[in-house]
């Protein structure tokens, strides 16, 4: 009989959370979760999945006009959000189903309720007198959106909400131009929405390569979405059925709805973890080791809550590292050194590896060669879009190792997500060439970058044109 009810308890069932709970379970743990909310967390929830099926819901307008070039009659469109959100709030369900036998399955204990720390070994549940005792702990709690601090900040909703709208607002501004203001400004901008974005830095996408962010302004912009830049928030006032946004350099906005974008932090308040002793980090985050490990012997922690980097894949990744570490004898370490990305704005990026102007920043300017190229892809020379697919590889000179590959267009997610293989199993740029092309696709550009892009020589200033 051990001392402990448990093996494992896990605090919070998002995808980090229910992937380490199953396979210490099926590992031969005796294991128990809890969850506040829904089982599933914030990617099944109330993040990637619902949203990637916002943005195929959104894309379905300007795909019936592309139709029309083919041949297809499609004029009297009609698009109702009660049948777009009812369907995504039905497939969330399903999934929630699906997670929670998934856990039933593997004989883990489920507590719908919040779950804090007593002590190292010692949790109280929310909804009952009483405590648990687990031998190890593993925080899985996520984050939540960070709400700017300006005056109004009440009236300000987040991509949470997004997902309980009862009716589309007539316009938006969105506050914010990282992953979650350029996607949402493009799934509202595509169902109809007049969308604002304001930013206060420079160009949309900070930390992302020059040219996914400046031809992903341009295309954005193109297709109706008010992208305004150097742009801060004063406050915000409640302006008859809707909003204004006050700027701080003097003017303003009005909108029906307001949405935050500004970033999320880890979900440490509360829990109990200070007064036992685990060292958190800026906003909170739970800092481990490479084995996820808290400064509590008995205590790790794994995704969003360690903000490592947030995404999901990642926190599955140390899910599993943790599983095996702890319960399969073979301690783990999770290789972060390739995480592909995508930002699924329309149109849509898909990223992996160095940027061109971080690889300069770590290599040096001149040992970097670039390859790119624009083009507009088959389908749009019929369907008349005037949009350019980009593609760009940054290659290290002296290794002629690909260092990242960058791709903002049509399906570029699917592309990238191949072409992290390759620079995981670290090919050259020689390799890239050899790969015999797939004709005629899109990707096969990647293989057939033949010019190394040049950079403009510098224009001669105004004092030598004079
Ligand atoms: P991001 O960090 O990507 O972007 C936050 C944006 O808000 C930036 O433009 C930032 O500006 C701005 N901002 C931050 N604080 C303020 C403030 N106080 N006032 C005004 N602007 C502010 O966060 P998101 O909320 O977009 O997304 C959160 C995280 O969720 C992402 O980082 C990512 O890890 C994950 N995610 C991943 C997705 C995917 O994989 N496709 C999709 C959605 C989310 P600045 O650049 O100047 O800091």
């Amino acid at each position: 009989m051990s001392e402990y009810d448990y093996d494992l308890f896990v605090i919070g069932a998002g995808s980090g959370g229910v992937r380490a709970a199953r396979l210490s379970a099926e590992l031969g743990a005796r294991v128990a979760i809890a969850e506040e909310y829904r089982i599933g967390g914030t990617c099944v929830i109330r993040g990637c999945v619902p949203k990637k099926l916002l943005v195929y819901g959104s894309s379905y307008g300007s795909e019936f006009r592309d139709a029309r070039g083919f041949g297809w009659a499609c004029d009297k469109l009609a698009f109702d959000w009660p049948t777009l959100i009812g369907n995504v709030r039905r497939e969330v369900d399903r999934l929630n189903g699906v997670y929670t036998r998934t856990l039933e399955k593997a004989g883990v204990a489920r507590f719908l309720t919040r779950a804090v720390l007593e002590d190292a070994n010692t949790i109280r549940l929310a909804d009952r007198d009483g405590t648990i005792s687990a031998r190890t702990i593993l925080v899985a709690t996520g984050s939540h959106p960070v709400i700017p601090d300006v005056p109004g900040r009440e009236h300000l909703i987040t991509s949470n909400e997004c997902f309980l709208l009862e009716k589309l607002p007539a316009s938006l501004v969105i506050i914010g131009a990282g992953y979650i203001g350029m996607e949402f400004a493009s799934i509202f901008n595509g169902l109809g929405v007049k969308v604002t974005v304001l930013y206060r830095g420079d160009q949309v996408l900070r930390d992302f390569d020059m040219d996914l962010r400046d031809g992903l302004a341009e295309a954005m912009r193109n297709r109706g979405v008010d992208l305004r830049m150097d742009t801060e928030i004063a406050s915000i006032t409640k302006e008859g059925e809707g909003y204004r946004v006050h700027l701080k350099r003097g003017d303003s906005v009005a909108a029906g709805l307001v949405m935050a974008a500004t970033g999320r932090i880890p979900n440490t308040q509360g829990l109990g973890l200070e007064k036992i002793g685990v060292a958190l980090g800026p906003n909170g985050r739970v800092v481990v080791d490479e084995f996820s490990k808290s400064s509590v012997d008995n205590i790790y922690a794994v995704g969003d809550v360690t903000d490592r980097k947030n995404l999901t894949p990642v926190a599955i990744h140390d899910a599993n590292a943790f599983a095996e570490t702890l319960f399969n004898g073979t301690p783990t370490k999770v290789d972060y050194s390739v995480i592909p990305t995508a930002v699924f704005s329309q149109p849509e990026i898909g990223t992996v590896g160095l940027s061109e102007e971080k690889a300069r920043e770590l290599k040096g300017q001149g040992a970097i060669d670039i390859y790119k190229t624009s083009f507009r892809p088959l389908r749009s020379m019929i369907s008349g879009r005037d949009e350019k697919t980009l593609m760009k590889l940054v290659v290290d000179m002296k290794t002629d190792k690909v260092l990242g590959v960058h791709m903002l267009g049509p399906d570029a997610a699917e592309i990238v997500q191949m072409a992290a293989i390759a620079l995981r199993l670290g090919a050259t740029k020689d390799d890239f060439d050899k790969t015999m092309p797939l004709h005629p696709s899109a990707a096969e550009e990647l293989v057939t970058l033949r010019h190394k892009w040049e950079m403009p020589a510098p224009v001669a200033g105004s004092d030598a044109a004079a």
